[in-house]
């Protein structure tokens, strides 16, 4: 339902979680933060209110300078804990908003190829997909690029990797996605204006098909074919 991205030089776990209240208008029933600690994915999930969540981040705090969260509005999948967001393997979590109408192809050939989902959801079966082309050798990039012409539906993706301390994808089709450009080595992803309200407000709405690859220092926009693509930074006009 709704999703915020940042990728900074300081701690962001509370920006995340600020960026989901600020989210918390559409509606939610579960939430959860992911960031790359180390090197390492580490996530915090829960069911219910973002208190919930909160608490969870005060009896475990998460580091890490770059990370993905998300408020979920269940499509797929009943709204436990196990259901939300952040989803991850051991080398990519990634947050969705939408729905991926063919998951249920996509996960029977995941699971008949041996693999173990850990959740009812359709968002899912698009981390294991990115996972496997990851472990057969494909760079991130590589990776996504090659999984997305795969996946039917409506989705805002956006993705962190597992020893990949400056990279987030996100990637956009029948549901919208911003990229954030922040003062100095900061970038943002969010599923509106407003996630990023209190962050940035020189913002990039990705096109229908768009995905970008985003560090600290720069933002690369692709389109559906994979071509470079030139969007506008506008002024978002939305506050904190
Ligand atoms: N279809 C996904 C799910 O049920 C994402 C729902 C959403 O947009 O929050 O987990």
């Amino acid at each position: 339902c709704g999703i915020i991205g940042i990728a900074a030089r300081r701690n962001v776990a509370d920006e995340l979680y600020d960026g989901l209240k600020r989210l918390e208008y559409r509606g939610y029933d579960s939430a959860g933060i992911c960031t790359l600690s180390d090197g390492e994915l580490e996530r915090r999930r829960a069911e219910g209110k973002l208190h919930n969540l909160r608490t969870k981040l005060d009896e475990a705090p998460l580091s890490g300078t770059i990370g993905i969260a998300h408020t979920r509005w269940a499509t797929h999948g009943a709204p436990t804990m196990g259901n939300a967001h952040p989803h991850a393997t051991d080398h990519v979590a990634l947050v969705h908003n939408g729905i991926i109408e063919n998951f249920k192809a996509l996960r029977e050939e995941l699971i008949a190829a041996g693999r173990t989902l850990e959740s009812e959801t359709d968002s899912e079966v698009v981390c294991h997909l990115v996972s496997r082309e990851i472990e057969a050798g494909a760079s991130p990039e590589q990776a996504v690029q090659t999984v997305l012409p795969r996946l039917r539906g409506a989705f805002a993706l956006a993705m962190i990797f597992t020893g990949h301390s400056d990279l987030m994808i996100g990637a956009r089709k029948g549901s919208p996605l911003v990229l954030g450009y922040g003062e100095d080595e900061e970038m943002y992803l969010g599923s509106d204006a407003l996630a990023l309200a209190g962050l940035t407000q020189r913002i990039c709405y990705l096109d229908e098909g768009d995905w970008c690859v985003v560090r600290r220092s720069v933002a690369d926009i692709y389109d559906a074919e994979n071509r470079p693509a030139d969007r506008d930074i506008v002024h978002s006009g939305a506050s904190a």
